[in-house]
């Protein structure tokens, strides 16, 4: 077999298109190794979100320039959200790729890298796939392309909302459900290939069914609807939009065993006015207030968000909203960056005023109130037993512990080898510290 060298960059929405491109290329005769020098075909799947991220990818490629030049039949590619917004551009830059893929294109993968070992041309696949519908067709003799006890399902693509500092709908298109019946499906066979907790992904999964499908079906529905497959054990889901959280989708935490008590639901600011210049759609009360209805439901809900600091105009009382905010919420954890202006969207347009260091002091004062919040969010755990879904081992200081996730989407830590428990395992698990961002205690004995 050949043999393909992947990196990943970016969200969970680039692990499942690069867990599917592996699965694509695995039917067309490669499998992955971590080495790169041995590799037939090097993939790196990028993001735009970030500036770190492109320079991560110009700086990776200049290091691997050499392996092109020592073997020359090495096809190189670039796939994700950069090499949509950039395509052509990109060629220029970093000469010694091959070909240059946008989302839209994960599953030409083996075509791309035929056609070029076929031409020795460059190519670049970048437009938008104009079909109505967002569908991705089973793999024949599919197999899962890891062990792990978690399986993302994509039920949505794209975005609509336009938020002016995010270039998701530019890279990533409008919002496209897939049929019901697909998603059933794909779920179906990950629960007969191990798989336990189910992870719906999207930019914004509570947009699905919205518009567009043969079959209509509401985001809740379809949480339901997945609960009553035999099999599935957790349900989680990864992102959802404020202005998309319907009441129906709060009521399905309370009614729904196997919905696990955690939303992650990025909220990006705590003050009106820079959620208005971001173009959030929502406002602080509104964002609280379906906080309060879920949390009177489902009281052991654990929430965690994105922040962006620094945004344009940014001043230092609005800046102190959004503390105020954080710790009114009580998020378990955060994602937490300073803005930076991204090409083409409405926000570069803007005076980027807020000095870097200014910038970075507002994100230390930041992580500083998230590390408060997730101690004494931990806090509550102490002494009591937690259902840890076995991901696997990790050493820490010459000790092998066993490494999960609770429901609440906490990580957990507890002696144990993998004689004794495996991945996919569920152990109740007594927690007696809270380490950072981790629970650990030692497993109950039953
Ligand atoms: S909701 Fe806003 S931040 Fe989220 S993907 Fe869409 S445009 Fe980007």
């Amino acid at each position: 077999m050949k043999q393909v060298y992947m990196d990943t960059l970016g969200c969970q929405m680039n692990v499942a298109d690069s867990d599917r491109m592996e699965l694509l290329l695995f039917h067309f005769g490669y499998s992955r190794t971590p080495h790169m020098e041995d590799a037939d075909l090097i993939l790196v799947n990028t993001c735009s979100i970030r500036e770190k991220a492109e320079q991560k990818i110009f700086s990776l490629f200049g290091g691997i320039k050499s392996l092109k030049e020592a073997n020359p039949g090495l096809v190189m590619g670039l796939t994700g959200c950069l090499a949509q917004q950039d395509g052509e551009r990109l060629l220029k830059r970093i000469p010694c790729l091959d070909f240059i893929l946008g989302p839209d294109h994960v599953e030409d993968i083996p075509l791309a890298v035929d056609r070029v070992l076929e031409t020795k041309k460059p190519l670049v696949w970048n437009d938008f796939d104009n079909k109505k519908n967002y569908s991705i067709p089973p793999v024949t003799g599919q197999g899962r392309t890891n062990s792990h006890p978690s399986a993302f399902v994509n039920i949505i693509k794209g975005c609509d909302k336009f938020c002016s500092f995010c270039v998701v709908p530019f890279t990533r298109g409008r919002e496209k459900s897939r049929e019901a019946n697909e998603i059933y499906d794909e779920v179906r066979a990950q629960v007969e290939q191990g798989a336990k907790e189910i992870i719906l992904l999207g930019q914004n999964v509570n947009a699905y069914g919205k518009r567009g499908l043969k079959t209509p079906v509401a985001f809740h529905q379809l949480l339901y609807g997945i609960a009553r497959i035999p099999g599935v054990k957790r349900l989680r889901f990864t992102t959802s939009y404020p202005g998309d959280v319907t009441q129906e989708m709060l009521a399905a935490y309370a009614d729904i065993d196997i919905l696990v008590n955690h939303l992650h639901l990025p909220a990006q600011s705590g003050n009106n006015r820079v959620l208005e210049a971001m173009r959030r759609g929502n406002t602080v009360e509104e964002y609280l207030a379906l906080i309060e209805t879920l949390k009177t439901r489902t009281p052991d809900i654990e929430l965690s968000t994105d922040i962006i600091v620094g945004f344009p105009g940014e001043t230092d009382r609005e800046f102190e909203d959004t503390l105020r905010f954080m710790e009114q919420v009580e998020f378990s954890s955060s994602y937490m960056f300073c803005y930076s202006p991204r090409p083409g969207t409405p926000a570069a347009e803007f005076q980027d005023d807020v000095p870097e260091p200014v910038k970075k002091e507002r994100l230390q004062r930041t992580i500083e109130c998230q590390n408060r919040l997730t101690a004494m969010r931990g806090e509550k755990f102490l002494g009591k037993e937690v259902d840890v879904l076995i991901e696997g081992e990790i050493n820490r200081q010459g000790t092998t512990l066993m490494k999960g996730r609770t429901p609440h989407y906490w990580q957990t830590h507890f002696p144990g080898t993998a004689n004794r428990f495996q991945p996919g395992d569920f152990v109740k698990v007594r927690v007696e510290k809270v380490a950072g961002h981790a629970l650990k205690g030692q497993a109950v004995v039953q």
